[in-house]
């Protein structure tokens, strides 16, 4: 094959990230292979919520399951009196989707099919860079080659190397969807943290907390979710499950079906940044571009892709450039030096959470909500400058409890190195 008629693009993976650049890349007129072991169809396992301004000002409103105005989160100790003050909610008064899995699969397939996209069914396991192009063989032998590779494989790339190895906080979750002898939350909410911990004995309190993620489905069904937020060593399934369970048993509520398990085994929430001088560039989980705060991705895949391709589009403009040129455009527009600034700051916010015990991480989100909207919802979606992540975060600093002053100001471990890269980000 010469390089005339490589395709532009080979894209590894078919899961939200490698169908979002595929696309966007395929909007570009670039030729693009997109190759994943069960081809394009392969269903996604997890559950995919949104923030419903996001979903809005990418004009993908339709794409949602679900759509709550009733958004809260429970900070209190908990009580089983229902109108205690330990009960009161936190209003978000933003509301919040679940994506129609389905629907946005079949958008993104429409999107792709739209273009020169063509698909392949097989797992890339060898690939081999040359000066022009790159060429990946897959398990059974086949063999596709490309100006350019992307990795979309998820948070354990087949190809991509990451730039340290320092231990991995990981995010793990055991949810349900089912019904309840009696609902577990008001008609119509969806509770974004519940770290009420009233159900634990004083022991099980010093143990890592979690919280529970929990939305009204309708029709006598909800979804709840024991999650815990990152850790080295993270809780196991069974521990989650057994919480989600104490959790109920607290308030006697039984549950008398179970329609879906959501296992969350390995979210990672603090990737390193990828190494950018490789042939071979990342997009989605892989290319670290979960938000170490919240462990979300959606929204960020969707807003990024079409500048990303663009870039990508650009530099495949000259014919002759090499593959590792093309790759440093690419990583250029997923990884500017602001957005590894920002990346190192809430990596270093999420190793304060880290630590923080329960009573601490309630009394940090309590002040943490109590920021003006725009400046709590910018910092969850990465939609806010540097700049303006700051402010925020001293504004907070300022209005928080001495305890979670102390928490905050206090460094331990590798939280000064952390701080340190922020400024000085290339290091
Ligand atoms: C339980 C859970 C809940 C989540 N909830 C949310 C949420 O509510 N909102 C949100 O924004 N984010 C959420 N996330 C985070 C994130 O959106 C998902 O993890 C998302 O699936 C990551 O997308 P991805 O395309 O990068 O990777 P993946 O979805 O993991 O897709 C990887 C793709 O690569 C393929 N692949 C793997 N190896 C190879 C190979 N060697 N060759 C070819 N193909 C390969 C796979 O088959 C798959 O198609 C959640 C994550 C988890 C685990």
């Amino acid at each position: 094959m010469t390089t005339k008629e490589l395709p532009d693009v080979l894209v590894l993976g078919a899961g939200p990230a490698g169908m979002a650049i595929a696309s966007a890349l395929g909007k570009e007129s670039l030729k693009v292979d997109v190759l994943s072991p069960k081809g394009p169809d392969e269903p996604w396992p997890n559950t995919y919520g949104i923030w419903g301004n996001e979903v809005d000002q990418l004009g993908l409103e339709n794409l949602l399951e679900h759509r709550w105005k009733n958004t809260v989160s429970f900070f209190g100790n908990g009580s089983l009196k229902e109108h205690d003050f330990e009960n009161k909610p936190t209003q978000h008064l933003l509301d919040y989707g679940l994506f129609d899995k389905k629907k946005l699969h079949s958008y993104w397939l429409n999107e792709c099919n739209n273009s020169l996209i063509n698909w392949h069914q097989g797992f890339a396991n060898k690939i081999n860079f040359e000066q022009h192009k790159s060429t990946v063989t897959t398990d059974d032998g086949k063999v596709y080659s490309a100006r350019l590779v992307i990795d979309a494989t998820g948070y354990d790339p087949i190809f991509l190397k990451l730039k340290s190895n320092e231990p991995l906080a990981v995010q793990t979750c055991y949810g349900v969807v089912g019904n309840f002898s009696k609902p577990p939350l008001e008609k119509d909410q969806f509770v974004l943290m519940d770290y009420r911990s009233d159900h634990l004995s004083e022991t099980q309190k010093k143990e890592p907390p979690t919280f529970l993620y929990a939305m009204d489905m309708g029709d006598g069904k909800y979804f709840l979710e024991e999650t815990q937020l990152g850790l080295v060593n993270p809780l196991t399934m069974d521990d989650l499950k057994g919480r989600l369970e104490k959790r109920l048993a607290y308030r006697d509520i039984e549950i008398t079906s179970k329609q879906h398990e959501e296992l969350g085994l390995f979210l990672p929430m603090n990737m390193p940044i990828p190494d950018f001088k490789q042939p071979i560039l990342g997009y989605g989980g892989a290319a670290s571009m979960v938000h170490p705060a919240s462990g979300y991705l959606i929204g960020n895949v969707l807003r990024r892709a079409p500048l990303v391709a663009k870039a990508i589009s650009d530099a495949m403009q000259d014919k002759n450039l090499p593959t590792m040129l093309i790759a440093k455009k690419g990583w250029e527009s997923l990884w500017p030096t602001e957005l590894i600034r920002k990346k190192s700051l809430y990596q270093f916010g999420l190793e304060k959470l880290m630590r923080f015990d329960e009573k601490l991480l309630r009394e940090f989100f309590e002040s943490f909500f109590q920021l003006p909207k725009n400046q709590w919802y910018g910092f969850l979606t990465d939609t806010l400058s540097l700049k303006e992540i700051v402010n925020a975060m001293w504004i907070m600093f300022l209005k928080a409890p001495w305890s979670v002053k102390k928490g905050l100001m206090i460094m331990r471990g590798r939280e000064l190195k952390m701080l340190f890269k922020i400024i000085f980000p290339n290091i």
